[in-house]
């Protein structure tokens, strides 16, 4: 069935989705593949969390600069024709990642916050890029409301003004760094496909810190670390009903990394049956396990890990993709099953802490897509490398 397909790609290169493939069946090597092709409904990446649009205090739009970051596209076309159109445009990116790719505070990415009308007795604001021909990029509605907070009511693209559904908006501010995060979800204006978007926007100015470490593959290029900040948790959310009746599992997976960074991060993993904000939400760190989406290529792609970076990774989650699951759990008995779930949710989370993909086939690795089960010696250095023992008193 190709009727539903999506399309992700990123307009601007902080975040990198990493596609996750069995060896034997995956494309040629890329170490940041820049876009990833699905199938599926975008609005699988949503369901079931917990949105909000409402801020209390709008001042993080005013009281200082704040510059377009990253871009997540997530698009569903319905008409094959297109769909093989928007593919052949978007090779899948052999370039590593590097520090060079993202984009700080660049002023051309400066984003203004605007009175935009008095509608009813309302006040209604406008954000969006500065610099940019009106119609190139998304321009967000404010309402303000009494309590002096403000909701997400619209967006405004090639001057087309669209109400959106609450249901499909998410704001988050980060508590402890100046990042600010817009996620919608709605149809194109035409030919009924759909699309959900979710940008990001920081303060910051400064590329990160180069700090190079040893001989291992990290997100930000090869030797090149970027970490989570070792003196707090890294609180990491298991979501969902469906995802926490394998919780047990997904807990003993990750167990494996716990133990190798004890005295070096804290990971705290923490049940949440009840659901949780969607994966643009700046101050949770999830685990979903979605239905219904598949890669559009032939091979088993059974998770997603995507990551935020400034001078320290600030944001990750992981999709786990059920239909792709199934057909492991089909392939193999229950046993064999467990232990390709447990593999998949030890890569996914090698990626969440900071390690990308290790393709030699010389050196033995859960990154690599071998049918390897568990951390080796690779990848207990590599990530005992990016988080130095701590000063335990
Ligand atoms: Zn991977």
């Amino acid at each position: 069935m190709l009727r539903f397909i999506i399309l992700i790609h990123f307009l601007i290169g902080s975040l990198v989705l990493w596609g996750c493939t069995t060896r034997e069946e995956s494309e040629a090597e890329t170490s940041a593949p820049a876009k990833t092709y699905l199938q599926g409904d975008p609005a699988q990446f949503i369901f079931g969390t917990n949105l909000n649009n409402y801020i209390a205090d709008p001042s993080v739009f005013t009281s200082q600069k704040l510059y377009l970051t990253t871009s997540v596209v997530i698009s569903q076309y319905n008409e094959i024709e297109k769909y093989q159109k928007a593919v052949s445009k978007q090779t899948p990116s052999t370039k590593p990642v590097g520090p060079e790719e993202i984009i700080y505070g660049k002023e051309e990415n400066l984003i203004e916050y605007s009175p935009y009308k008095t509608m009813n007795g309302k006040n209604y604001f406008k954000l969006g890029k500065k610099t940019q021909k009106e119609g190139k990029y998304f321009y967000y509605i404010f309402e303000e409301l009494e309590d002096g907070g403000v909701r997400l009511v619209a967006i405004d693209s090639n001057k087309n003004y669209l109400v959106l559904n609450q249901d499909y908006i998410h704001l988050s501010v980060s508590e402890d760094k100046p990042l600010v995060s817009i996620l919608h979800f709605h149809n194109f204006y035409t030919d009924g496909d759909k699309v959900l978007v979710a940008e990001y926007f920081t303060t910051s100015r400064e590329p990160p810190k180069v700090n190079t470490v040893g001989n291992y593959n990290y997100l930000q290029g090869k030797n090149v670390a970027v970490n989570w900040n070792q003196t707090k948790p890294l609180v990491v959310n298991l979501c969902g009903k469906d995802l926490n009746e394998h919780a047990d599992w997904v807990e003993e997976s990750i167990g494996h990394w716990q133990k190798t960074l004890e005295n070096r991060l804290d990971i705290q993993l923490v049940r949440k049956p009840l659901g949780c904000p969607p994966f643009s939400d700046l101050n949770t760190h999830n685990i979903y396990l979605i239905d219904g989406v598949k890669t559009a290529y032939d091979h088993i792609n059974a998770g997603t890990t995507y990551t935020i970076r400034l001078n320290e990774l600030i944001e990750s989650d992981i999709f786990l993709f059920k239909h792709e699951l199934y057909k492991y759990a089909k392939t193999y008995s229950p046993e064999s099953y467990k232990k390709q779930f447990l593999r998949v949710v030890a890569h996914e989370f090698g990626h969440m802490l900071g390690l990308a993909h290790q393709f030699n086939p010389d050196i033995k690795s859960i990154m690599s897509y071998e049918s390897i089960f568990e951390l080796k010696d690779y990848d207990i250095e590599a990530v005992q490398a990016l988080y130095p023992l701590r000063d335990t008193p």
